[in-house]
C-alpha cells in the first residue's frame, strides 16, 4: 500500500517535535518522509531517488542496506536481548568491542565507556576528566577550554562545551567552569597570514586562554579535529601539533572529539592521524556503528584510564551502557570497515578524485573556498569572489542552494552559506561524477535565482 503521506504529514504537525527546526514553519511546510536507502541513495515519499552526499547526518558511513548489521541484530536479540554491565556483570559483545577499538584507536588510547550517543560521550567526558584530576587531589583543576561554534552535541554538558550561541541562549548555558576560545577558520579569520602561520596564531589563543585562567584550573582542551556542524573548518596543518604542545606545557588534557572524524571520514581512521596529533581522550559515536543503531564511547588513554580505575568506584552510567545489540551492530560495522578495506579505499581511490572534482566546483562563480579532507568538505558561497566575505544576510543563499540541490536530487548540508560534503565511505567514482554534476547545476541555477 502507498503511504498516506497528507495523514502522516498531519499527525507528524500534532504530535512530533523534532531538533533543530522551527516547527511551527514545518509543520505547515510538512515533513519530508523518507523510506527507503540502499548505498549512497535514499528514497522520499514522493519516489524521488536521492543521492545522500551528507551520509545521514555524517553517519553512514558503510552505506545503507547492509543486511549484515540487521543481521548482527537479530542474532544478538534471539541470544541475548539485554544485559547491564553493572554489578559486576558485561556481555560477550562489549567486551569485544571495546578490545577492537582499542586495537583501531590511535597510540595507547586503550580504554572505552560505553555510552548512547555523542553528546553522552561529552557528559561522561566532562565527568569523568573532572573526577580524574580530582582523585589526584586537584579538584579545582576543572575548567574546560571549548572553542566559539565548536559542536559537542546538545546535552547539558555537550552544548555548554560547544559553543553555539544559539544554543547557549536556550535553557541556561554554559554551565560553570566551560571557556571558549576562538576557532581556526583562515578564510574569515586569516588576514594576510599564510594558512600554516595562521594556524599557529589561533593555536596560541589557548595558550592565551590557559595562563588567563591559570593553569592549575584547566582540566582539559576538547576541539573536533574538523570543525563539523559550523561548516567543516579545516585548520591548517600546523594547528593540532601546536595545540598537542601546549597541552603538555601546562598539564592539559587534550580531548579530541572524533564523533564526526573517527572510522574513516578524512580517509585516516582517526582525525587525529589525519592531522598527526595523539589526543589522551576521545569521544566517538556516529560511525562506530554506521549509524545502524545509537552507540558511542568515551575513550581514554592509559595514564587517565589507570587513575580512574584506581580512583574507587566510578559513580557514573547507563541503563545502556553497553547493550550487546549495539555493540554486536557496531562490532558487525568495524567488520565491514576493515575487510572490505572501505577506509584505505576511501582515501586512495575516492579521496585525490573527489578532491579534484571538488577542486573544479571551487571555480564556479559563487564558491569562493571549496575546502576539503579525506570525504569531508565545504563550499563556501560567497558575494564577491575573490574576497573572503560573506552575505549581507548569512544562511539565505546556503538554505536556497540545498533546497535548489534536493530538488536535483542531491542532499547537501547547508550551514550559513557553506555547502557540507560527508557522503558515505563507500561512494564510487561514477556517483562522485554524478555528485559533481548535480552540484554545478545546482550552483548555476542559485546563481540564477541571485540574478548573477
Ligand atoms: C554529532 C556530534 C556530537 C553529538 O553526537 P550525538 O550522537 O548527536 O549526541 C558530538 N560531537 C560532534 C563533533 C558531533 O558532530
Amino acid at each position: 500500500m502507498p503511504l498516506d503521506v497528507k495523514a502522516l504529514q498531519k499527525l507528524d504537525a500534532e504530535h512530533h517535535l523534532h531538533p533543530f527546526n522551527d516547527n511551527a514553519a514545518l509543520a505547515k511546510k510538512g515533513t519530508r518522509i523518507l523510506t527507503r536507502g540502499e548505498g549512497c541513495y535514499v528514497w522520499d515519499d514522493q519516489g524521488n531517488k536521492l543521492l545522500d552526499a551528507f551520509a545521514g547526518l555524517w553517519c553512514v558511513n558503510v552505506g545503507y542496506g547492509r543486511t549484515e548489521l540487521g543481521d548482527a541484530a537479530k542474532k544478538q536479540m534471539d541470544l541475548l536481548a539485554y544485559y547491564n554491565s553493572f554489578f559486576g556483570c558485561t556481555v560477550e559483545p562489549t567486551i569485544e568491542l571495546a578490545a577492537k577499538l582499542a586495537e583501531l584507536a590511535p597510540g595507547d588510547i586503550n580504554h572505552s565507556f560505553f555510552v548512547n550517543s555523542g553528546s553522552e560521550a561529552n557528559d561522561t567526558i566532562l565527568r569523568l576528566v573532572r573526577h580524574y584530576w580530582a582523585v589526584q587531589d586537584q579538584p579545582q583543576k576543572n575548567i574546560f577550554i571549548g572553542r566559539v561554534n565548536g559542536y559537542h552535541g546538545t546535552t547539558v554538558a555537550g552544548a555548554s562545551l560547544g559553543g553555539m550561541k544559539g544554543m547557549h541562549k536556550q535553557g541556561g548555558l554554559p554551565i560553570p567552569d566551560i571557556a571558549h576560545i576562538d576557532p581556526p577558520f583562515w578564510f574569515e579569520d586569516g588576514g594576510d597570514l599564510s594558512p600554516e602561520e595562521y594556524g599557529l596564531v589561533a593555536a596560541r589563543r589557548l595558550e592565551r586562554k590557559i595562563l588567563e585562567l591559570g593553569p592549575d584550573r584547566v582540566a582539559a582542551f576538547i576541539g573536533e579535529p574538523i570543525m563539523g556542524a559550523i561548516g567543516v573548518y579545516i585548520p591548517p596543518m600546523t594547528y593540532w601539533p601546536e595545540i598537542r604542545r601546549i597541552c603538555d606545557k601546562y598539564d592539559v588534557l587534550l580531548v579530541a572529539d572524533e564523533v564526526i572524524c573517527g572510522f574513516g571520514r578524512t580517509g585516516e581512521w582517526f582525525g587525529s592521524q589525519y592531522f598527526g596529533f595523539q589526543p589522551d581522550v576521545m569521544p566517538v559515536a556516529k560511525g562506530i556503528t554506521s549509524g545502524y543503531i545509537p552507540l558511542g564511547a568515551a575513550m581514554f588513554s592509559d595514564k587517565v584510564a589507570k587513575v580512574l580505575k584506581e580512583g574507587g568506584e566510578l559513580a557514573h552510567g547507563a541503563t545502556y551502557s553497553g547493550h550487546p545489540v549495539c555493540t554486536a551492530v557496531a562490532l558487525a560495522n568495524l567488520k565491514i570497515l576493515q575487510e572490505e578495506k572501505v577506509v584505505e579505499r576511501a582515501r586512495n581511490e575516492i579521496a585525490p578524485y573527489l578532491a579534484a572534482k571538488w577542486a573544479q566546483l571551487g571555480e564556479h562563480a559563487l564558491v569562493g573556498e571549496a575546502r576539503i579532507a579525506g570525504l569531508m568538505g565545504a563550499l563556501e558561497l560567497v558575494p564577491e569572489k575573490p574576497k573572503r566575505t560573506f552575505f549581507a544576510d548569512r544562511g539565505k543563499v546556503g538554505a536556497l542552494c540545498r533546497d535548489i540541490a534536493l530538488n536535483n536530487g542531491l542532499i547537501l548540508r547547508a550551514t550559513n552559506d557553506a555547502m557540507l560534503l560527508s557522503p558515505p565511505l563507500v561512494i564510487t567514482r561514477e556517483q562522485v561524477d554524478e555528485l559533481f554534476e548535480k552540484a554545478w547545476k545546482s550552483l548555476n541555477e542559485t546563481a540564477a535565482v541571485l540574478g548573477k
